[in-house]
């Protein structure tokens, strides 16, 4: 440690700075690289997650060290009398945003990187952001909390009520992992309700084992999926035999070991799951997609409390609900008039920032946004003639803003 006055300076001293961390929960905390440069020295409130996450443990011995202290003047004399520079406060934790530091910082290299790997870790579109449209991260994460706080009286989510008295976990699992890879453009409630009448009946229970679909013809899965409505697509069937076989034949059908196998880190699990198998076939259908991916790796940590790591560089999964409800939460303010696809980024980032200034990651937002956009904003009108009718009992209500949000799988009209 080296002291500046009331600052100290943490180099290859982790354990050292989580306890001053620890505490100093109401401290600052300057980011700087190895070699501290005016350049770069972020500062940061000693509670902001970016510079003191508790599941993670190099902070100091990498690229970037930090200088702290209880007073925020100290550090800032240290930085003019030792870096000849002045502090960044861009950072959300001191209440400024993202992009008010002067220059182009490392970390802020190091955060669009981190956007990119997390495009390209689970295929989203990586179109520009409409800038009609601005980002409030605060109201974003008050409404989402709301929102989250107004679950419980909702009941179930339909991936909770399709294992409800299940107890075998590895037909927890299967159930999760097999009914997600085929939940695309369909009524989700009505699907996990269909799936468990399958897995309940001796006739059509075989369609969870997967050592019992390999081999079976399509056709089997086809009519066991009719047989209760449950046949969206012509090629469920196809998918369900296919990711059964490869369950089965490369992880002895239980999921669960190709967690192992990525040791439970969220990005490694989806970048297996999209790995090509040989000639460059695919392993599995529906569970790599930019949607179905995230969302199942969500359902096995809500539903199935799976220690799955480092989620905070997997994305929001964003579908016709996840856009509507995040223009009702007020996280995306402004106009647009266009394609869901062209916006899916846009709201990822949105979410992601929100998280990082909720200490949480994006996804545990989403079960939240999904039933506020199901139960409630489905009912909005899509112009301005009337306001919602759900307003007056809806958890985020007095602050859902007025104006239009009509968003369809096909285009997102807003003016809020
Ligand atoms: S007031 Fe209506 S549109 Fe706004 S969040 Fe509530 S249900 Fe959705
Ligand atoms: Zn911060």
């Amino acid at each position: 440690m080296r002291y500046y006055g009331d600052a100290v300076q943490f180099e290859n001293e982790d354990v050292a700075y989580r306890a001053w961390i620890d505490g100093n929960a109401h401290g600052f905390v300057v980011n700087s690289c190895a070699k501290p440069s005016p350049d770069y020295l972020k500062m940061h409130r000693a509670c902001c997650p970016s510079i003191s996450r508790p599941d993670r443990d190099i902070w100091t011995s990498g690229q970037y060290i930090k200088t702290c202290s209880a007073d925020r003047a100290s550090l800032e004399s240290w930085a003019r009398d030792h870096v000849l520079g002045t502090c960044t406060s861009g950072c959300h934790c001191m209440g400024g945003r993202a992009g008010q530091a002067a220059v182009v910082s490392p970390i802020h290299a190091r955060e669009e990187a981190v956007a990119r790997q997390r495009s390209a870790v689970v295929g989203a579109d990586p179109g520009r952001a409409p800038t009609a449209l601005k980002t409030h991260v605060r109201d974003g994460v008050a409404a989402a909390r709301r929102a989250q706080a107004s679950l419980e009286t909702r009941g179930p989510m339909p991936e909770a009520a399709v294992v409800a008295g299940v107890t075998n976990p590895l037909d927890r699992i299967l159930l999760l992992t097999l009914c997600a890879s085929v939940d695309r453009m369909r009524d989700s409630e009505l699907w996990y309700h269909q799936a468990k009448a399958l897995y309940e009946r001796p006739s059509t229970a075989w369609l969870f084992v997967p050592d019992e679909v390999v081999g079976r013809d399509a056709r089997a899965v086809h009519g066991a999926l009719e047989s209760v409505g449950a046949l969206r697509f012509r090629d469920d069937a196809n998918w369900w035999v296919h990711n059964a076989t490869t369950w089965q034949t490369e992880y002895g059908g239980d999921p669960r070991s190709l967690l192992s196998d990525a040791d439970h880190d969220g990005p490694a699990i989806l970048r297996a799951i999209r790995r090509k198998g040989a000639g460059g076939s695919r392993r599995f259908y529906g569970l790599g997609g930019p949607k179905i991916g995230p969302m199942w790796l969500r359902f096995l940590i809500d539903v199935e409390d799976m220690p799955i790591r480092d989620m905070e560089s997997v994305p929001i999964a964003v579908d016709v609900h996840i856009a509507r409800a995040t223009f009702a939460a007020g996280l995306l303010r402004g106009s647009h008039d266009g394609s869901l696809t062209r916006l899916r980024a846009r709201i990822q980032d949105a979410w992601a920032e929100a998280a990082t200034a909720a200490g949480t990651c994006p996804l545990s937002f989403d079960a939240a946004l999904w039933r506020l956009s199901r139960d409630g904003c489905t009912r909005r009108p899509r112009d301005r003639s009337s306001d919602c009718p759900a307003r007056r009992t809806c958890a985020i209500g007095s602050t859902c803003p007025k104006g239009i949000i009509d968003v369809t799988s096909k285009h997102v009209r807003v003016r809020t």
